[in-house]
């Protein structure tokens, strides 16, 4: 089997495809560099606390792997459960918050509804004034998610898929999916001619480009999603907080640097930086709600590629085209879901049938419209 796209995805199918199932050879071809694409560009969110049961349970899959997984790979991903937050500002947030928090804990998944005063209590420096432009009237908070070092997870994911035998190649290009009576016989890549019945694509923003090799067209659009980090500060921020209203969200790393993003820029792209009117945005939105950081020097930003489906929900299972499998469309909240989607991805390469996890998440729903629709669950929230 190949799997195609060297990020955390990619690398998490291979893994669990070979301590899982007995499938003979595996590869993983990368265009570039492991975890160079948007595993090494995003910030880190990690949490659970979807509105639908389908995404829920697939998240709650997920973070529970995330919480052995430091052990499973031995290698220290960092992942540390310092909680999200969401906030609310009018009083229809409020409303949404406590639903959905209800709904978090009908599926098991830890949700607590925060007053402002809980709020201040866990960040001291944050303007809960009822005169602020954007009154803070309270959050959704999830204590067990939080944030992980992204490169640590392709490297550990890499090295544990390695040591079981898979071959990972990286500068490695595919360039044409070949067929034969609509079934997959060989991949092109920039370094000759893989054959191959399986084939596995995990490529995030270069999805439809992908798709086209095979001549198919997928429901997603391509749109760079930027981040920015700041001058290393004292610590001063140890958990996540995340508004759509104001739209930005904001951590703080180990290395003390403040990591802030906001939502996609609207147009459609493969280049990998994005417009300064978001950043100006995002500025704005972080010093709304936390004034004193408005002296802050910002010191760096990026952009990646991400994959959007109507529904911001993934696709994950068999396409058209005999032995050709797409996962992808995380759009800008897949970090969290590494684990979990490579568990249901290689279920789902080895047996040739969907994970109960992942059966929702076909490219079916968009046919029969059963949409899973996490807008809300998303936004600006990764
Ligand atoms: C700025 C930003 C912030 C984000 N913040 C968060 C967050 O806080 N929390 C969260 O959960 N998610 C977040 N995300 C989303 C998250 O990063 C992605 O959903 C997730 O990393 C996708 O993982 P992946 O392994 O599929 O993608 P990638 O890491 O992009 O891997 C895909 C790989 O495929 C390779 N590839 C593409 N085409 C080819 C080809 N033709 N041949 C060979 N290889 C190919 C690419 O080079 C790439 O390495 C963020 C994304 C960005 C950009």
């Amino acid at each position: 089997m190949v799997i195609v796209g060297g990020g955390g995805h990619g690398l998490a199918s291979a893994y669990y495809l070979a301590r899982n199932f007995d499938v003979g050879r595996i590869a993983v071809v990368e265009k570039g560099w492991i975890g160079g694409g948007n595993t090494g560009r995003n910030t880190t969110i990690v949490r659970s606390n979807y509105l639908w049961d389908e995404a829920a349970h697939l998240y709650e899959k997920s973070l529970q792997l995330w919480e052995g997984l430091s052990q499973e790979l031995n290698y220290n991903v960092m992942f540390s459960q310092r909680g999200v937050m969401n906030l609310g500002h009018t009083l229809q947030d409020m409303r949404d918050i406590v639903r959905r928090s209800s709904a978090n804990r009908l599926n098991g998944i830890d949700s607590e509804v925060l007053t402002p005063t809980d709020i201040k209590r866990r960040v001291p420096a944050i303007d809960i004034a009822p005169s602020a432009r954007y009154p803070i009237l309270g959050a959704s908070f999830q204590p067990r998610g939080g944030v992980a070092r992204h490169d640590a997870v392709a490297w550990g994911f890499a090295r544990a898929a390695d040591q079981l035998g898979v071959d990972i190649i990286q500068n490695c290009e595919v360039t044409g999916i070949r067929q034969v009576d609509g079934a997959v016989t060989a991949l092109e890549t920039s370094r000759g001619l893989i054959r191959t019945k399986k084939v596995g694509v995990v490529a995030a923003g270069h999805s439809s480009v992908m798709a086209a090799m095979a001549g198919l067209r997928l429901p997603i659009e391509s749109h760079p999603l930027q981040a920015l980090v700041s001058e290393p500060l004292k610590p001063v921020l140890d958990t996540v907080i995340m508004s759509n209203a104001v739209h930005g969200y904001i951590s703080q790393s180990d290395k003390g640097e403040l990591v802030v993003g906001a939502g996609i820029d609207a147009y459609t792209s493969y280049g990998q930086r994005g417009s300064y009117g978001i950043i100006e945005g995002n500025i704005a939105a972080i010093v709304t709600l936390f004034p004193s950081f408005s002296r802050v020097r910002m010191l760096r930003q990026w952009g990646g590629i991400v994959d959007v489906c109507p529904d911001a929900c993934p696709i994950i299972g068999k396409t058209p085209v005999r032995g050709l499998y797409f996962n992808c469309g995380w759009g800008t909240g897949g970090f969290k879901a590494t684990p979990g989607s490579g568990w249901v991805f290689a279920h789902t390469l080895a047996r040739d049938e969907p994970h109960s996890l992942n059966a929702a998440f076909s490219l079916e729903r968009f046919y029969t419209g059963a949409l899973i629709d996490e807008h809300g669950a998303a936004g600006v929230a990764h």
